[in-house]
């Protein structure tokens, strides 16, 4: 069995009774991020000699999607703490390894994303949190505008100018500093209910030295050489397997919804065009997706345009699915007696996740004629 399979089978078991509490409710997918952490699944990119299991990003996109395949807000958080872990691996210092991943990859710790801010939004590359030198740390003050898993996650990356110079600094701050306060507005978002992404503010937060991720100045190399392929092809994945669970949901209903004469919606000309748009753009997503992690895998010169095309297509793709979706189901979709109208909203999401799709598709078109992007 390869590894979106098993995923998928520890999905069923321990992330599938929990997707509709988590939706209806708006609340933190707990018992699911538990099991994952216990399954070792948290540990999938930390390296061996911090036992971890060394996993590749192709191995994040199959887990990714088998996770977004089941619940989509489960594996979007999933999908952030494996991006702040692999920020750590590629550029953490050997005291920092030793800090935070024996205990990531023992399911001890989990991680979170705080880049984005009110006041640059979707252009989350360009912070504006102020991180002042002080007498062996740094004072951090500003607000950061959506973290997910806020609380749950133990540690939250913090994108800031570098405040010794040109570029950008990562620190990593516990969830519980004194200064930091999280908003106390739930999300209630239209989908992605469980996600948990709040407002932090940090006031006069104090950060000690050992936690500045790497050396300053090394935000830039965090963004676009982890944050780019891991956090891109993690929105692609998450959302081609939310596409691979309105597709299924709706081959099956199509199957099995009879009417009085005994004649099934499969029969039906246009349900069956419904069904074969829903295959190929499914099929597509995961051919992308799956193709621009192995050229990532493989170092290939054109993996960054491959990961961002992967990206626009699952997007637009997941809205696409379930729509198709949503009209095979009909009254029963729209009712909630099938789950394909929480696809249709957590779809949505695909593509205001920063950088946006818009902003993705500025920028393919720029690289793909030779113009420089930031
Ligand atoms: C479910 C969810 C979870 C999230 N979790 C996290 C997290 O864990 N950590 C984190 O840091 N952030 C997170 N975010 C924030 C996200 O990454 C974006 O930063 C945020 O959604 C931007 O929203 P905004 O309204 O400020 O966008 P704005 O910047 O106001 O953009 C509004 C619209 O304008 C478009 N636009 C803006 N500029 C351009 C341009 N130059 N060219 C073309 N189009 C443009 C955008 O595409 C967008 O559609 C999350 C968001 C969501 C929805």
């Amino acid at each position: 069995m390869g590894l979106f399979e098993d995923v998928s089978e520890f999905a069923q078991l321990h992330v599938a009774p929990y997707t509709v509490k988590v939706d209806r409710a708006g609340t933190f997918p707990h018992e699911a991020y538990e099991a994952l952490k216990k399954e070792g699944h948290t540990a999938l990119l930390v390296p061996k000699e911090y036992g971890g299991r060394e996993g590749s990003i192709v191995d994040h996109v199959e887990t990714c999607m088998a996770l977004g395949s089941v619940c989509a807000t489960t594996a979007l958080c999933y999908m952030m703490h494996n991006v702040a872990t692999m920020s750590i691996v590629a550029f953490g210092t050997p005291e920092q390894k030793e800090f935070y991943l024996p205990k990531i990859a023992a399911g001890e710790l989990a991680l979170a994303l705080a880049f984005s801010e009110t006041g640059t939004g979707t252009h989350f590359y360009n912070p504006e949190i102020k991180a002042e030198k002080t007498e062996g740390g740094y004072l951090l003050n500003g607000k950061k505008s959506f973290v997910t898993s806020a609380h749950y996650a133990d540690y939250y990356l913090v994108l800031a100018a570098n405040p010794q110079g040109e570029g950008l600094s990562v620190f990593a701050t516990a969830n519980n500093l004194s200064g930091m306060q999280h908003d106390d507005i739930a999300w209630d978002g239209l989908g992605m209910r469980g996600n948990a992404s709040v407002p932090v503010y940090y006031e006069d937060v104090f950060v000690s030295d050992k936690f500045l991720i790497g050396s300053h100045g090394d935000g830039a190399g965090i963004v676009f050489n982890v944050v780019a392929p891991y956090f891109i092809l993690g929105l692609a994945s998450v959302y081609t397997g939310l596409s691979i669970a309105a597709s299924t949901c709706a081959i099956e209903y199509a199957t099995l919804r009879s009417y009085s004469d005994g004649s099934t919606l499969s029969k039906i000309e246009t349900v069956q065009l419904h069904i074969a748009s829903i295959f190929s753009s499914v099929s597509a997503s995961k051919a992308l997706t799956l193709n621009a992690a192995q050229s990532a895998l493989d170092g290939k010169s054109d993996a960054l345009a491959l990961i961002i095309s992967a990206r626009l297509v699952a997007s637009a793709n997941a809205i696409d699915v379930c729509n198709h979706a949503m009209k095979v189901g009909g009254g029963h979709a729209y009712s909630k007696r099938l789950p394909l109208e929480r696809y249709l909203r957590d779809a949505y999401a695909a593509s205001v996740m920063a950088p946006s799709t818009d902003v993705l598709s500025v920028w393919l078109g720029k690289a793909l004629t030779g113009q420089q992007i930031p």
